[in-house]
């Protein structure tokens, strides 16, 4: 018989020095073990900010068996402390703030010191709590969200020299970049979760963007790994992961679970509907019709409906380690989520095999699970 599906919970406590006010934190408590004993959840993934009275939220899961999973970014939210990405024109990639005050903005992957940072700050900051994991979030390039510029991945000279290492002649990738038709850049196959591209320059230069990403994290992770840390990973939804360097095959051979956000009706980065719309638009307004291409590649009408959902588990259920889906249930204005949405996913991931789902993006907001959504109730049929 399958293992039954498992629950995390995904809890924000605000970024890095934000204020948290202790008065909050018996509501917080409550409203987390709400979800906890709701769900049977074995994990909590929590942070980043630095001032959460961590120590006590994890004795509190302790109580109830649940591990505590510190959640911290790694190429960005690092402010003047990280070293900026720079373009294929040579400029330092534009800051990118959401409405939320959440930033964006994307550092450079492969330089040593943003490799660091996220270890740097664990010790500084949260290293004597008890954490009995981390999970990595931000472990990419920018998406098209922040432009097509910025999409197209750090150019600074230690990447360049890592490109260049894996064979890719970048003065020519960053010639080709500046011809007006870039139709090269619609991805033309897709292998297991990776996408191939008939310009064998351009299939190269993502293939090694992929290959450095993948190389930067694995030095993050093993930072962790050496302290005793159990390793999670945060990554994009299928469809765009490739797109922003993330090869979740190879990632999954030194962590111990990866969360994809197959975030489908989220209209914000990393949401599925959002993610498709500056994609479409930042390869038109640059020379690339790249319309109705990836939804052909993955067998669907739209990346966000549950035939390509569908899809995204079989390939996920490939990889060497545990896949949790990340399921939107908080009610926001650019999260079109509901009972009907929330049910149906859970019973595909259900159906799918995998290890289970994260119940993102914050517990601790509005939410539409607590008294509505529970083990019990969700699996209704
Ligand atoms: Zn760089």
């Amino acid at each position: 018989m399958r293992d039954i599906m498992r629950f995390i919970a995904q809890a924000f406590t605000g970024g890095f020095f934000s204020h948290y006010n202790e008065h909050d934190y018996d509501t917080d408590v409550r409203k987390l073990q709400s979800v906890c004993d709701g769900f049977d959840t074995e994990a909590v993934l929590i942070g980043w900010n630095v001032n959460a009275p961590y120590e006590n939220f994890i004795l509190k899961l302790r109580e109830r068996n649940i591990k505590a999973y510190l959640w911290l970014p790694v190429f960005s939210e690092y402010g003047e402390d990280a070293a900026c990405a720079v373009d294929y024109m040579g400029e330092k990639h534009k800051r990118a703030v959401s409405d939320a005050d959440d930033d964006f903005t994307f550092a450079c992957p492969g330089n040593q010191t943003n490799i660091e940072l996220a270890a740097g700050y664990y010790d500084k900051y949260f290293s004597g709590h008890g954490f009995d994991g981390i999970f990595l979030d931000k472990i990419r390039y920018s998406s098209f969200g922040n432009g097509f510029r910025s999409a197209m991945g750090c150019f600074c000279d230690c990447c360049c020299a890592h490109y260049e290492a894996e064979g890719v002649d970048i003065e020519e990738v960053k010639a080709i970049l500046g011809m007006p038709d870039k139709g090269f850049l619609v991805p033309d196959g897709l292998t297991g979760l990776r996408y191939t591209f008939e310009n064998s320059l351009i299939d190269g230069f993502y293939r090694s963007r992929a290959n450095l990403i993948t190389s930067s994290v694995r030095k993050t992770a093993d930072m962790f790994i050496n302290k005793g840390l159990a390793i999670g990973l945060d990554v994009y939804a299928p469809p765009f992961a490739y797109l922003v360097g993330q090869d979740i095959e190879a990632m999954s051979a030194f962590s111990d679970y990866i969360k994809p956000m197959i975030y489908r009706v989220t209209d914000a980065p990393a949401g599925i509907p959002y993610e498709t719309r500056h994609l479409v638009n930042e390869m038109h307004k640059n020379g690339c019709g790249i319309g109705g291409r990836l939804e052909a590649l993955w067998e669907a009408e739209s990346l966000a409906d549950a035939v390509c959902f569908d899809k995204q588990l079989r390939l996920l259920k490939e990889v060497s380690c545990d896949i949790y889906s990340g399921l939107e249930i908080n009610k926001a204005d650019f999260c079109a989520t509901d009972k009907q949405y929330v049910n149906e996913t859970l019973q595909a991931i259900e159906a799918s095999g995998i290890a289970g789902c994260v119940l993102s993006w914050n517990v601790l907001a509005e939410t539409v699970n607590s008294s509505v959504f529970n083990r019990t109730t969700c699996f209704s049929y």
